[in-house]
């Protein structure tokens, strides 16, 4: 996810206690955090065309509008394609291994994302369900687990 960029104080507050990389909410991304803090999925949506959009922006993909609302959405949707990580980059993805995905929300658009199980269970259409992770008091992540 494009995050503000931060050039003075980036790599030391990048990976904070949590030991790996954490979203910087920006000021278009920050009701999407602030929701999953509280366990909640939401998405913007376009008042003009009614198309729920992911990543946060400030206009519509589809029809250019800036009349974006946050609505809540499902927390549902089918894994559209992912990888397994067996091999960590750096010493903080040290809990290997892991499933990186792209998940398709039941609202359409799709997430990158992981999924909480073991790498042998998932399938390529498989449904799931959103699983918050509060990584630190002040940022939960937004992963999905087998419906
Ligand atoms: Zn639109």
């Amino acid at each position: 996810m494009s995050e503000s960029r931060r050039s003075d104080d980036r790599p030391a507050a990048f990976i904070s206690e949590y030991g790996k990389p954490l979203p910087h909410p920006s000021p278009i991304s920050r009701p999407f955090w602030e929701a999953a803090r509280r366990h909640e999925l939401t998405l913007q949506r376009c008042a003009a065309c009614g198309k729920f959009i992911y990543y946060p922006r400030p206009r519509c993909p589809h029809c250019f509008s800036d009349r974006l609302e946050w609505k809540p959405v499902s927390g549902r949707g089918t894994v559209y394609s992912y990888t397994v990580a067996r091999y960590s980059p750096t010493p903080a993805f040290k809990e290997l291994p892991f499933v990186l995905a792209i998940v398709e929300l039941e609202e359409g658009p799709r997430m990158t994302t992981n999924i909480v199980a073991p790498p042998e269970q998932v399938r390529i259409g498989m449904p799931v369900t959103v699983a918050f992770e509060d990584a630190t008091p002040e940022c939960t992540l937004v992963k999905f687990k087998p419906a």
